[in-house]
């Protein structure tokens, strides 16, 4: 197993030669090559006597918690993501588990009681490697906005205390400009009356979305990435069978109870008789597109399960047969990412703007400054970063700023795109984070809207839908119960990280970060290292990744393509100014044993890597 000999930071590696034993994943709950075919193996083994209970559209954070909420409750479940996990908007967020302290000025009490709930269950039980404290800052600017936001904030960590899982944080303070300045010198205080000092919770959403595929398909689930959905099977409804109480719970404007079936969009093997416009339909299955080989074929399912984000009206026409009907609306948000050194806080910010609020979250070795809130009706496979989006940003951070930022200081931007239930025309950032659950036609369920922290919530009142419309009895949600993949070992192993370090030969932040990506599974990247310390080098010049957390991503992180491991499982694309250019050779090699690649799917996996991951926009001079 070769991999090239000079990597591209001019380093001049040497081969990496590994056991072949240690590329072929060995855990349950391990994502790789195997896997998939395995899984497209029971997709395709469905039939119509013998069908999955469950088929979900969709694996962002909201399909693969269904998945996982589904296999717990013993249903034979099958996942499809057209691209990637987490490609979507769930690898786009601010990467915040949080009630939303600006929900709560919109009286959204309930909304936000929950988000603080599941934040104090991710913290404490399901993923504490992923998902940790941080503290904020929010600068008011006058006595009566002080008193305003201090009361806003209580009412915040009062509300995160109520019925709580756990996961409680210190309690907020107000703050004079003196101690406003002691913690964050890089704010600029005359443009303050001090500032309230609080915390919330931030969660690496890509892996954590990775982790709960993960977990699904340790407890069965079938999860096959690379596969699109491109029609549904649509069968006349027996008289007597198992959904002929169907309720038709449709709760959205627009949308009456039980839809209107018939004309056409017939899929797969047992279509409907055309010319029978009368007679209902249910669905019964999907058309699936193996992306890579470009092959079709049918899954049958009792329900079809929509988790599809901003693309959920294309999933509602075909279950209807009825063009898009606007339910999800689209409003994009921009981050823009920079380094450490270019403000100095030990603290989050989070300030007023005039339309909504500003972030500025430490992520790693840098800050993410987010970010925008504009309806957006452009691609949605990669969604844009313009020049305007970046002033935008850089001119709002500005504002509260000592040391302005400019240009030069982003190294690196993403968009994404929010999946906000549609009321009428108003504006993106007054709509609310809700979620909707929306079943049109039998043996389609359809879930929208939400917020990235409530998912486990929002699956379990999908997964309950699709509990109605099956012929037997189906346990409750338990998801509550169910570290993910990397949570169970990872207090001991954080207990016990200096003198694993030592036996490791590695300093001890390397495994510190190790830990807090893998959790548990760090002893699977260590193991690797232990066979050839090289993989302890970092991947990239300017990232802490080490090598073997690329072999990782492929082998049991269901990575299939370079922008999956640059982007998503490590963000070096993202964070780096040459968006990991320097780093795709080596990685591209160290993975090639796993995913069969040459030399030339290497350079068109780069020309991939280049046109997902957007470029920092220039000035035009
Ligand atoms: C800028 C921004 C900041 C945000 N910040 C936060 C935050 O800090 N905290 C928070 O709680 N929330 C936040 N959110 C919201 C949160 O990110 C989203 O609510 C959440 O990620 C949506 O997840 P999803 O699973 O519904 O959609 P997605 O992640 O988009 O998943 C849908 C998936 O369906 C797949 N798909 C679509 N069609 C098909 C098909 N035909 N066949 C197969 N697969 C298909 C897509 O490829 C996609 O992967 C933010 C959102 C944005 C945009």
């Amino acid at each position: 197993m070769p991999t090239g000999g000079e990597n591209a930071h001019g380093m001049g590696r040497m081969d990496v030669v590994l056991d072949p034993g240690l590329l072929v994943a060995r855990d349950a709950a391990a994502l790789g090559p195997a896997q998939r075919e395995a899984a497209m193996a029971r997709l395709r083994g469905s039939t119509p006597d013998e069908p999955l209970d469950l088929l979900v559209v969709g694996g962002g954070v909201v399909g693969c918690g269904a998945a996982l909420d589904a296999a717990a409750r013993g249903l034979r479940v099958g996942l499809v993501e057209a691209g990637d996990l987490a490609i979507g908007t769930s690898s786009r967020s601010s990467r915040l588990a949080h009630g939303g302290l600006r929900y709560l000025e919109q009286g959204e009490f309930a909304l936000v009681h929950e988000a603080l709930t599941e934040r104090g269950l991710l913290l404490d039980r399901l993923a504490p490697h992923l998902v940790r404290p941080v503290p904020f800052l929010f600068p008011v600017t006058g006595g009566v906005e002080r008193s305003y936001a201090g009361v806003g904030v209580q009412l915040y960590d009062m509300l995160s205390r109520v019925g709580a899982y756990g996961g409680t944080m210190p309690r907020p303070r107000t703050l004079s400009r003196a101690a406003v300045h002691g913690l964050a010198p890089g704010l600029r205080v005359e443009a303050t009356a001090g500032a309230v000092r609080f915390h919330d919770a931030q969660i690496d959403d890509a892996r954590h979305t990775v982790a709960l595929a993960r977990t699904a398909a340790q407890r069965g689930a079938a999860v096959a990435t690379g596969v699109r959905v491109v029609g549904l099977l649509r069968v006349p409804e027996p008289p007597d069978g198992p959904a002929a109480d169907h309720h038709g719970g449709l709760h959205l404007p627009g949308h009456p109870p039980g839809g209107q079936h018939g004309e056409h969009h017939h899929h797969g093997s047992r279509q409907a008789d055309q010319g029978a416009e009368r007679t209902p339909l249910r669905v019964a299955g999907a058309v699936l597109r193996d992306e890579g080989t470009g092959t079709q074929f049918v899954a049958h399912a009792r329900v079809v399960l929509s988790a599809a984000g901003v693309w959920t009206d294309d999933l509602l026409a075909m279950a209807t047969g009825e063009p898009p009907a606007g339910t999800v609306r689209r409003s994009k948000g921009v981050h823009l990412v920079i380094p450490r050194r270019a403000f100095r806080s030990t603290t989050a910010v989070i300030a007023r703007t005039p339309h909504s609020v500003l972030f500025l979250l430490p992520w790693s070795e840098h800050w993410l400054v987010g970010s925008t809130d504009t309806d957006d009706n452009g691609p949605r496979e990669t969604p844009g970063v313009d020049l305007a989006d970046v002033d935008y940003l850089l001119g709002q951070a500005n504002r509260w700023l000592t040391r302005p930022l400019v240009l030069d200081d982003v190294v690196g931007v993403y968009a994404g795109l929010r999946p906000l239930l549609s009321a009428g025309q108003g504006e993106t950032t007054k709509l609310s984070r809700e979620h909707a659950v929306m079943s049109p036609v039998p043996g389609f369920v359809a879930i929208a809207g939400g917020k990235y922290t409530t998912y486990r919530a929002m699956a379990r009142d999908a997964v309950d839908e699709v509990a109605e419309q099956l012929p037997a009895p189906v346990a409750e949600c338990s998801t509550d119960e169910i570290p993910l993949v990397g949570a169970d070992g990872y207090r001991a192993q954080w207990a016990g990280r200096v003198r694993r370090a030592e036996a490791a030969g590695l300093e001890v932040g390397k495994v510190e970060r190790l830990l807090r990506r893998h959790g548990d599974r760090t002893e699977g990247v260590l193991e690797l290292v232990a066979a050839d310390p090289r993989l302890a080098e970092p991947l990239h010049r300017d990232g802490r990744v080490i090598r073997a957390e690329a072999i990782i991503a492929a082998r049991d992180e269901g990575a299939r393509s370079l922008a999956d491991i640059l982007i998503r499982r490590t963000r070096l694309a993202v964070q780096t100014r040459d968006r990991a250019l320097s780093a795709a050779q080596d990685t591209a090699e160290l993975v090639a044993p796993i995913l069969g690649w040459d030399q030339a799917r290497i350079a068109a996996e780069t020309d991939a890597l280049l046109a997902a991951q957007p470029a920092v926009p220039t000035a035009v001079r």
